[in-house]
């Protein structure tokens, strides 16, 4: 269906005021992204601004609305790098913004005047491809963005319309020489209807980003336990196996179940407080000794349990009784809580080609009852064949 030039403008205005509604409706869902989704409501409204400006380029005198209105198109470009930037706590320092702007301004004041659809179709076209070009650079670099699905649909989008302009840049003037004048109206019909499928594609996907951040962060608040900031019981048995399959197979991994020992007597001696206080302290000192490579978690009240990936059980026993040890010692000091506390810790390991690990919890809990009826503050090992595989 052929679509007439002013048609394509009036589709690419609308849809561009639709972005910039819906991400400012968005913006008061994702206050902690009100900053990047502000900037980009903002860009397409400039859009907007500089596709009435661009309708209306004739009726300013000489080149003065093409040269503004390019200079518009290119600030609401600037504002989209400016909300991926922002992302990452970054800036664009206005000193660039500003040299990049007075450089078009200059360069269209100077030149402009004289050819003006040489200006118009392509020279005005290169400062887009950079600014698109920089902005998809700045969000493959982004740590923020890092992992999310729509990343690489937004650099995708980007570097696509930063190729398109170059291509107007610098080969369209080209074809135009050698096929004539015609080439330039297909052209600048291509370019809005370019314009309608970037804007759709770029709001949505800039959207996206902001709500799968919100959504990684809200499932990260599900699985953490609000007290110790260690995983709770659903981040434990939602991740232990994920952590377990990045292992290499038919290694041996152990875990420890542990348990603070009369915390029911702590609490009602020293009050609720000072109790959890105590479970911060384990969970620090638990955290600090097991290392970054071990998964630790609090399944419930007082009771704790320490993944160890690809450790045999001797080094996990002397890994628990440095953490008892330093627990005691640190509990127990009169400069800090000053409340004598002890844990009971079962271990179990797992060295079956396949690590199931209910099964191994289970024997490892079968060990804490063995300390618990043993006296108390002491580790206990799970017998050979104790983890019995479920299924
Ligand atoms: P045992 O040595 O046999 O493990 O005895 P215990 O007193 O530690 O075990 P019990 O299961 O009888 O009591 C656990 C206590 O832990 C009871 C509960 O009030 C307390 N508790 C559970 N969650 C929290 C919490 O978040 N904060 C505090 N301060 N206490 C908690
Ligand atoms: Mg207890
Ligand atoms: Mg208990």
């Amino acid at each position: 269906m052929p679509m007439d030039l002013p048609t394509l403008w009036y589709l690419t205005t609308g849809t561009l005021l639709v972005a910039a509604a819906m991400t400012l409706w968005e913006r008061k869902a994702h206050a902690q992204r009100s900053r990047e989704l502000g900037l980009w409501a903002c860009a397409y409204a400039v859009f907007a601004l500089g596709c009435v400006l661009a309708m209306n380029r004739e009726l300013l005198a000489g080149a003065f609305g093409p040269a503004l209105t390019n200079l518009v198109m290119i600030l609401g470009y600037l504002l989209v790098l400016q909300g991926i930037l922002a992302l990452d706590g970054r800036r664009l320092p206005l000193i660039l913004t500003a040299t990049l702007l007075a450089a078009l301004g200059a360069a269209w004041l100077l030149a402009g005047q004289a050819s003006v659809s040489l200006f118009w179709n392509h020279v005005g076209a290169f400062p887009i491809a950079l600014v698109c070009a920089l902005a998809a650079l700045a969000l493959h670099r982004s740590r923020v963005a890092q992992g999310l699905r729509s990343r690489p649909i937004a650099i995708a989008v980007l570097a696509c319309h930063s190729l398109f302009y170059a291509l107007r840049a610098f080969a369209v003037p080209i074809l135009a020489a050698v096929q004539g004048e015609a080439v330039l109206v297909i052209v600048a019909k291509s370019t809005m209807y370019e314009a309608v499928l970037f804007t759709v594609a770029m709001s949505m996907s800039l959207l996206s980003l902001v709500r799968e951040e919100d959504r990684a962060r809200l499932l990260a608040t599900a699985r953490t336990d609000f007290l110790t900031d260690l995983n709770n019981r659903q981040g434990f048995f939602e991740l232990a196996p994920r952590h377990l399959g990045s292992e290499a197979r038919g290694a041996s991994h152990s875990l420890l179940a542990i348990d603070l020992d009369h915390f029911k007597a702590i609490n009602d001696r020293y009050g609720h407080d000072a109790g959890d206080r105590v479970l911060k302290l384990f969970a620090d000192i638990a955290r600090e000794i097991a290392g970054p490579s071990a998964m630790s978690a609090r399944l419930g009240g007082e009771e704790f349990a320490i993944l160890l990936p690809n450790m045999r059980g001797e080094e996990a026993r002397l890994i628990g009784q440095s953490i008892a040890r330093r627990f005691a010692e640190a509990a127990a000091r009169s400069d800090g809580l000053a409340i004598p506390a002890t844990v009971s810790i079962g271990l179990a390991e797992a060295s079956s080609q396949e690590t199931d690990l209910i099964a191994l919890l289970a024997a490892a809990d079968h060990a804490l009852y063995r300390a618990k009826m043993l006296g108390r503050n002491r580790i206990e090992v799970a017998k050979p064949g104790q983890v019995v595989r479920a299924a």
